[in-house]
């Protein structure tokens, strides 16, 4: 062995750093490792949104902002319903019970969120928060900071090729082999390997090996590192996947790349604040307040593209929302749109190219739609998509000026993958625990069923990393 470690965490993401922290916590001498130049990975562009049924600072918020308190047993209830029933309800228990232990710990060490908590699509309760810039990357560096204050080991640019198992069917992962820019190595982790290499949305040939429909023509939200390789190294040595087919589309990617970037979040955050998804032709195609699939498909079927969020200048005064740079910066980068009217906003949006597209969307059309959902707000009930409006929160789009933010769905989220117990263990395909190989966050699969709910990743992540790295050192679970 060239080097030998208690713990060794392949891939520095929300899961990797929350595991690598947990292990040094219990005392392991941990190597972390990360193919990329820099730690984060999909994290880092990840939208910043986190769903906790409590906090430390919750009994403020929710009395600040006049909304209802949540409960686990709702958070548990929606993202097991979200996910059509075929999440593993023991892994939800541990996302939703972790969730305020991580969230509680990144606040007490310098994370900062916006004055809001939102329901947003498939969430029936108000749990999700926003990091300040609405980035995942604001929860990383917290992360990074931490790690970095411990004696843990950081390898970056450093790659797992191969995972080494002892023979035999009880054999033990004893090491990783890595490529670095010295050459191939061989690690050897005592207590255990950690696999938090993300999911493979980036990998085409694996995805649509999946689902065919998911070809080279679909962009991705995801980094280039999502390849997925972590998968199959792990299958090599015997590990089972589960629901490998259950691959999400993010409805409001920026249509002109695919990309989830800043303004991407706010069509996401939104929707049970009064934010209105319009098709091309001015008109609402979907229940706002629907999961990511359903919108996504919604948005498919349209017949057109690319589809539109519009709010009005509400919900930005009402604040906590969206950040002030957020909407300076997306009027400069021409990603958000603004008018003092309707008819204006849609003659803007009918001047503007998507993807070399154009469409012709009439004001009077766009201001029709708009009237009729502010009625529905008025009412309290939306007869046309059955959106939940809750009166007194939802804001109508009534005042000017108006906004608007082109959309379209992208690859964003593989819930499928390795397959572990409630304790992070990767099982083989006898449903037998794999001595000494853990997996946690987008690499494992089952959590979260056919759909993730938003704001339900970087919990799922961080727990189950926090969960691998105290269960490989102490074979303890943690107490929430
Ligand atoms: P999660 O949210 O589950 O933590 P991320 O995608 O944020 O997932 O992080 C996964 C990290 O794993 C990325 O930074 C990626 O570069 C890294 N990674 C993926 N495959 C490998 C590999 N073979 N060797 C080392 N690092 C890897």
């Amino acid at each position: 062995w060239d080097m030998t470690y208690d713990v060794v965490v392949v891939g520095g993401g929300f899961a990797g750093l929350a595991a690598a922290y947990s292990a040094v916590e219990n005392g392991a001498e941990t190597l972390l490792i990360d193919k990329m130049p820099v730690l984060g990975g999909n994290s880092q562009i990840n939208g910043g949104v986190y769903a906790s049924y409590t906090s430390n600072i919750a009994d403020d918020m929710y009395a600040k902002l006049g909304l209802e308190p949540d409960t686990a047993e709702k958070h548990i209830e929606d993202t097991i319903i979200g996910g059509d029933y075929m999440g593993d309800v023991k892994l939800v228990r541990n996302l939703v019970y972790g969730a305020p232990f991580f969230l509680n710990m990144m606040l007490d060490n310098g994370l900062e969120v916006r004055e809001s908590i939102t329901r947003p699509g498939g969430h029936y309760g108000y749990r999700t928060y926003t990091t300040i810039n609405g980035v995942g990357a604001d929860i990383v560096q917290v992360q990074k900071k931490m790690l970095e204050a411990t004696d843990a080991t950081i390898m970056l640019n450093t790659k797992m090729t191969r995972i080494f198992r002892e023979g035999g069917e009880a054999g033990r992962v004893v090491g990783i082999e890595v490529e670095t820019k010295d050459g191939v190595k061989t690690v050897k982790a005592e207590n255990g390997v950690i696999l938090a290499t993300g999911g493979f949305s980036g990998n085409v040939e694996m995805r649509s090996k999946h689902v065919p429909a998911l070809t080279a023509d679909i962009p991705t939200t995801n980094h280039v590192g999502a390849t997925g390789e972590g998968i199959i190294m792990a299958q090599e040595v015997g590990a089972n996947t589960i629901q490998m087919s259950y691959i999400q589309l993010y409805p409001f990617a920026n249509p002109n790349n695919g990309v989830l970037d800043a303004y991407a979040v706010i069509p996401f955050s939104g929707p049970s604040s009064g934010i209105v998804y319009v098709d091309e032709n001015g008109q609402r195609y979907v229940n706002e307040g629907e999961r990511r699939d359903v919108c996504s498909r919604a948005a498919q079927e349209s017949g057109g593209f690319p589809t539109f969020s519009i709010f009005g200048q509400e919900i930005v005064d009402k604040g906590g929302f969206i950040a002030e740079t957020q909407l300076t910066n997306g009027m400069k980068d021409d990603r958000i749109f603004k008018a003092d009217s309707l008819e204006e906003l849609a003659q803007i949006i009918s001047d503007h190219q998507y993807a070399g597209n154009t469409i012709n969307m009439t004001g009077q059309t766009l201001k029709e739609t708009i009237q009729r959902h502010n009625e529905f707000v008025e009412n309290g009930s939306d007869p046309e998509f059955g959106k939940v409006i809750d009166k007194g929160v939802m804001m109508k789009i009534d005042k000017g000026p108006y906004y608007a933010i082109p959309q379209w769905p992208s690859v964003h989220h593989t819930m499928g993958g390795l397959t572990i117990t409630e304790r992070t263990e990767v099982q083989d395909i006898w449903g037998e625990v794999i001595p000494g190989l853990y997996a946690a966050g987008e690499v494992t699969g089952g959590v979260h069923g056919t759909n993730r709910l938003g704001s339900n990743a970087i919990p799922d992540a961080a727990v189950h990393g926090y969960i691998a790295g105290q269960v490989a050192v102490t074979g303890n679970v943690p107490d929430f």
